[in-house]
C-alpha cells in the first residue's frame, strides 16, 4: 500500500525526529549489575499506561512522521499481553507508515514469542547478551538463565528475524570475551554492538570500576581482526565496522568517549507517558495528561510538537572518580535502553 509520508517533527537544531523508543514496563526478570540494584522498587501497576494508550501514543508519533518504533523496557516481553501491542502496531508496518517495528529484549522469553513477533511485522530484534559463559552470565544478570536466552536467540534466528547482539563491555568482567563474541556473532550471522556503561540510576556497585572505554576494546580487537569502518546508514549512535575475517559487522556505542548527539533522531517514551527528549538529560514532557484530556488527538499532537521544540542539543555524561554518581537519576530501564 502506498503511504503519503507526513512532514517530520524537526527539533530546534534541524534534526528530524524519525525514531521513537517506548519503554512498555520498568519491570524486568533480570537484575543486570550495571542497570539495576537487586531490590528495585518498581512503579505501581496502576500507573502504567494501558496497552491501548501506548498504541494511541505511538500512533500519534507515527502520524507525525516517526518511521521507526522500538519497544523496550525494562523487559518488554514480561509485560502481560504485550503481543497484542505488537500486533496492533504492525498495522503501521503494513500501511507503509512505519519502516520498522522492533524491540530490545534480554531474550529470556523470546523462544515463546519469536514466531508471533515475526507474524506481527517485526523483522529485526536486538538481544542483550554480555557473556557466552553461563556462570559469568549469571553473575552479570544476577538472576539470568543462560540456556533460556540462548534458546531465545536460536528461536529468533529460526523465525527469520535479523538478530543484533548488544553487549555492555565491562572492565574485569567480560573484556576478555569480546573476541569470542565477535567470532560467535560472525559465525551466526548476527551483528554485534558493544556499549560503554552509562551513569544512569543508582546501582549497588561502583561504576568507575566497571567502566571500560571502547577505544581500548577496539584496539584489542584490532590485534586479531581487521576492522574496516563502514558508512553509517542507521542514523543511530553506533559506529559500524566490517570484520574481514567473519564478514560480520561490529558496532561501537561510545556515549562516554565520543559524543554522538549531532545526528540524534530519537526521543524516548516511558511506560507512564513521559517523553524524554534526551537520554542523558532530565527535561521531559508529560503526554499522558493531554492524551487523557480528550478523545481526539489534537491536544496530544500539540504536546508532542511542543516537546520536540525543546529537544536539547546533547548529553553530558561523565564517569570519573569525582563524579561517581549517576548523571541522571532514572535507570535505563525507565527510559528504555
Ligand atoms: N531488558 C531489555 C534488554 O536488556 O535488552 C531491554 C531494556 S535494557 C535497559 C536495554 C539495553 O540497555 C541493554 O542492552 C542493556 O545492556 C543496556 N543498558 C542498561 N543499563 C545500562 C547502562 N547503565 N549503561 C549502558 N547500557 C545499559
Ligand atoms: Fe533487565 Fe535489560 Fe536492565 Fe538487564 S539491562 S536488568 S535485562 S532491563
Amino acid at each position: 500500500m502506498t503511504h503519503i509520508r507526513p512532514p517530520a517533527l524537526i527539533d530546534p537544531f534541524g534534526r528530524p525526529i524519525h525514531y521513537l523508543r517506548v519503554s512498555v514496563t520498568d519491570r524486568c526478570d533480570l537484575r543486570c549489575v550495571y542497570c539495576m540494584s537487586e531490590d528495585m522498587t518498581f512503579l505501581p501497576k496502576a500507573d502504567l499506561l494501558s496497552l491501548e494508550e501506548l498504541d494511541r501514543l505511538c500512533s500519534a508519533f507515527v502520524e507525525q512522521g516517526v518511521r521507526k518504533l522500538r519497544i523496550t523496557g525494562g523487559e518488554p516481553l514480561v509485560r502481560r499481553n504485550v503481543l497484542s501491542l505488537f500486533r496492533n502496531l504492525g498495522r503501521h508496518v503494513k500501511s507503509g507508515a512505519l519502516a520498522e517495528l522492533t524491540l530490545t529484549t534480554n531474550g529470556t522469553h523470546l523462544a515463546k514469542f519469536a514466531e508471533d513477533l515475526k507474524q506481527a511485522g517485526v523483522r529485526r530484534v536486538n538481544i542483550s547478551l554480555d557473556s557466552l559463559d553461563p556462570a559469568r552470565f549469571k553473575t552479570i544478570t544476577r538472576w539470568g538463565d543462560h540456556a533460556k536466552v540462548m534458546d531465545g536467540i536460536r528461536a529468533a534466528k529460526d523465525a527469520g528475524l535479523k538478530v543484533k547482539i548488544n553487549t555492555v563491555a565491562m572492565r574485569g568482567v567480560n573484556e576478555d570475551e569480546v573476541e569470542s563474541l565477535v567470532a560467535w556473532c560472525g559465525a551466526e550471522g548476527f551483528d554485534l554492538v558493544l556499549i560503554e556503561t552509562m551513569p544512569m540510576g543508582d546501582i549497588d556497585g561502583d561504576r568507575t570500576a566497571q567502566y571500560l572505554p571502547l577505544s581500548l576494546v577496539r584496539a584489542q580487537l584490532e590485534q586479531r581482526f581487521e576492522l574496516t569502518p563502514i558508512p553509517d546508514t542507521t542514523g543511530g549512535p553506533a559506529r559500524y565496522t566490517r570484520v574481514a575475517e567473519t564478514g560480520g559487522r561490529v558496532g561501537f556505542i561510545t556515549p562516554m568517549t565520543h559524543n554522538f548527539c549531532e545526528s540524534c533522531n530519537r526521543v524516548r517514551l516511558t511506560c507512564t507517558g513521559t517523553l524524554y527528549m534526551c537520554l542523558g538529560q532530565e527535561d521531559a514532557a508529560d503526554l499522558r495528561t493531554p492524551m487523557r484530556a480528550s478523545e481526539g488527538d489534537e491536544l496530544l499532537r500539540a504536546a508532542i510538537r511542543e516537546a520536540i521544540a525543546r529537544k536539547p542539543k546533547g548529553h553530558d555524561f561523565v564517569i570519573d572518580r569525582r563524579h561517581n554518581r549517576p548523571a541522571v537519576n532514572r535507570h535505563m530501564s525507565v527510559t528504555g535502553g
